[in-house]
């Protein structure tokens, strides 16, 4: 047996254990020894009978006098009941349901009994405690001590998971230990395989603590030491010069219809220095929706074309790359800038280069041609612009727009095609500074973290389902005063679409023939969403933009960027679907302009959670916090992504451990330069470097 070993070798691990097992992904047993508790039951206080208080969860050791299982009638199950004494007393124990307890145990055997008890007319009673028989030699597993609890599905109890794991750690007593002397003395830090014993049965709270202290340092070390790395091994690459045009830039800036705030003056600054520079960019900016991302884009952008570099503008979606190319035609229009839109379905190019305006379909070889020769200055597409045969003569600045809305794969091509470039990666998920360091440590950071003056607060409520008129009605007045709304559903079609008879209504479709049959027959109500042809969903959008729809039924398509100032109100149906900080994506699509605008939650919903999350969103406005709740009730996964920047790794360790994070930090930056003294640690990253890219 080793760490590769199956488990299904281990004692009293049969196949159907192992199957059951392998559901949460524990097939080795590897596996099982890093499969840890999610929290610990404390029965480590052993009192005399006579000492037993209401409610403490505590142990008792005695010897069994009586054993009996009886039938109750009245609760239609077995009951076993026992009599166990101390020399100081005795207490009554029952176990409901539980049978087998007599076959386990018999009168006179020496246990303990690890529970809360409770007091009635006739003393203390344990209901269905803990138990486990005293032997010679033995360490108890799941009584009189810090009990692991582990999460656990069908197939698998506790007292199993807790056996198995005892037996594996058996199987390794000797882990190298790979993290250095230097590092973890100073610390006081615990071996490896004293965190991992530890951890699943620690000795006392302090042991605990250690053991935790150490796995937690272990991930952020590691997090830390590997974009450590990267950062070093991009030192050696070049990137082209593109010097800071600063004249012009400022023309432009003074040109703009408003003045920009101080937050994106100081992003553009730290944006257009750091292309100056031979080294390539790496750079996230992080602004709340409707901060003013796309104007700092721009601006890079056109310092690039002014110095003869081609740049790319990359979004997710065909609509945010029809908006993204109209408002920088807008911008840049006057400048003599060559823009080009290049998605599956549109190929434009817009010059205004001799002066003249013009804009010009062109075919897809036409337009790579031209990339290719130098003939346009930048261009702003989707992923179509990863495929293969797309070249360009002077490619110097790559900049993606929610990059989030990317998936792995394309992020990786990006990435690679960007290597030898500049690259920014824009999010509208905020982000704390310290914590976006952390997770993407190889990457440099500006914040826009003010949003634009004169903007209104939006009027956020979670509507009781029986005041859906009324919602309605304030929908009307909204449109009647000239305004525009949306309307978003988690699903395409009903389940009574798919032929399930069963009406689902909360999906677009449902929702459009309701709101345009029923509802607003008199109104201009259309719908979108991924499935329709790229071609129908651009005039969809443009239709809206031109203030031709009022009312816009969509799935989550519309989260991503889109830009309507005159739509003035979001109306959420199926809200408990979607994360806080996918909500408060979808409220920045109103609230654009003068306008007040307000969005409104709908859940039919009846969970606790579900309310205190939509109630949170309702009276929070700040990205930033909806961010951190999210982060506290999803997880960092699900709200930052996990697979390029490893988090999946961060098991055990929070984002608020901000002084672990410190001193990872500090022991990976130390260390790194000296990494090759370490062939023990380098194999710990490369191993964990192949697990997270794997994903
Ligand atoms: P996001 O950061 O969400 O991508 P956008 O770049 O789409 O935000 O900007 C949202 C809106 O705010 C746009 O209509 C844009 O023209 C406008 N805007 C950007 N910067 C400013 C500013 N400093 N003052 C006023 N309006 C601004
Ligand atoms: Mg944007």
């Amino acid at each position: 047996m080793n760490w590769n070993s199956s488990v299904s070798g281990l004692w009293k691990a049969g196949p159907r254990t192992a199957k059951s097992l392998k559901k949460f992904g524990i097939g080795s047993i590897r596996d099982l020894v890093y499969y840890f508790p999610f929290r610990y039951e404390d029965y480590s206080q052993i009192v005399p009978i006579a000492g037993l208080q209401e409610g403490q969860a505590v142990t008792v050791r005695g010897k069994i006098e009586l054993l009996a299982a009886k039938r109750s009638f009245r609760r239609r199950m077995v009951v076993v009941e026992a009599l166990l004494s101390d020399q100081s007393g005795s207490v009554r124990v029952v176990w409901f349901n539980q049978p087998y307890v007599t076959k386990l145990l018999e009168a006179g055997d020496e246990v303990f009994v690890s529970g809360v008890p409770r007091r009635d007319m006739l003393g203390f009673q344990f209901a269905s405690p803990q138990y486990e028989k005293i032997k010679p030699d033995f360490s108890p597993t799941h009584t009189a001590r810090l009990v692991p609890i582990y999460h656990l599905t069908a197939g698998v109890t506790e007292k199993q998971i807790r056996g198995l794991i005892k037996q594996a750690l058996g199987f390794f007593p000797s882990v190298p230990e790979w993290l250095p002397e230097e590092i973890s003395a100073p610390l006081s830090l615990f071996t490896h395989l004293e965190a991992l014993q530890h951890v699943h049965f620690p000795t006392d709270q302090k042991t605990l603590a250690e053991s935790l202290r150490r796995l937690k340092f272990e991930e952020l070390f590691l997090l830390q030491l590997r974009a450590e790395l990267a950062r070093m091994a991009k030192v050696s690459l070049r990137a082209p010069e593109i010097s800071f045009q600063e004249a012009a830039i400022k023309e432009f800036v003074a040109e703009l219809p408003f003045a920009l705030t101080k937050a994106q003056k100081v992003a553009a600054w730290e944006i257009l220095q750091a292309i100056q520079k031979k080294a390539p960019m790496n750079r996230l900016l992080s602004g709340d929706v409707g901060s003013g991302k796309t104007v700092v884009a721009a601006m890079a952008l056109y310092n690039a074309a002014l110095n003869g570099f081609q740049g790319i503008l990359m979004v997710p979606t065909e609509i945010l790359a029809t908006q993204h190319y109209a408002s920088l035609c807008k911008l840049l229009g006057s400048k003599g800038v060559r823009i080009a839109v290049y998605t599956r379905s549109q190929r434009k190019l817009f010059n205004s280069r001799s002066g003249e305006v013009s804009e010009t379909e062109y075919s897809k070889a036409q337009l790579l041609k031209f990339f290719a020769t130098g003939e346009t200055d930048l261009v702003i597409g989707t992923h179509a612009l990863l495929t293969e045969g797309v070249e360009f003569k002077q490619l110097g600045l790559v900049i993606v727009d929610e990059q989030h809305r990317f998936g792995v794969a394309q992020r990786r091509v990006i990435k690679e095609k960007g290597e030898r470039v500049h690259f920014l990666s824009m999010t509208a998920t905020p982000i704390p500074r310290s914590l976006a360091l952390l997770i993407y440590g190889d990457l440099d950071i500006s914040i826009i973290n003010e949003l634009p003056v004169g903007r209104k607060k939006i009027l956020s409520r979670l509507v009781e389902p029986a005041k859906r008129e009324r919602a309605y009605e304030f929908i009307r007045a909204q449109i009647k005063q000239g305004r525009q709304a949306f309307v978003v559903c988690p699903l395409i079609e009903g389940a009574a679409d798919a032929g399930l008879g069963t009406v689902d209504k909360k999906s677009v479709l449902n929702e459009y023939a309701k709101l345009s049959e029923k509802i607003f027959p008199d109104l201009r109500v259309s719908y979108l969403h991924g499935k329709l042809k790229p071609d129908d969903k651009e005039a969809v959008m443009r239709d809206f933009a031109k203030g031709q729809i009022d009312i816009l039924v969509s799935t989550s398509v519309v989260e991503v960027g889109v830009d309507i100032p005159n739509a003035s109100v979001m109306m959420i149906e199926g809200a408990e679907r979607f994360g806080l900080a996918q909500l408060h994506q979808f409220r920045g699509r109103v609230g654009r302009s003068v306008h007040q605008s307000y969005c409104l939650l709908f859940t039919d919903s009846d969970s606790a959670t579900a309310k205190e999350r939509l109630v949170f969103f309702e009276t929070h406005q700040d990205g930033f916090q909806l961010a951190e709740k999210d982060l506290e009730i999803r997880g960092p996964g699900e709200v930052y992504g996990t697979t390029q920047s490893g988090l999946m790794e961060l098991r055990l360790a929070k984002l608020t451990d901000r002084e672990l994070i410190r001193q990872a930090k500090e022991a990976a930056t130390n260390v790194a330069p000296l990494i090759k003294k370490y062939p023990l640690l380098l194999k710990k990253v490369k191993e964990w470097e192949g697990r997270v890219h794997l994903e």
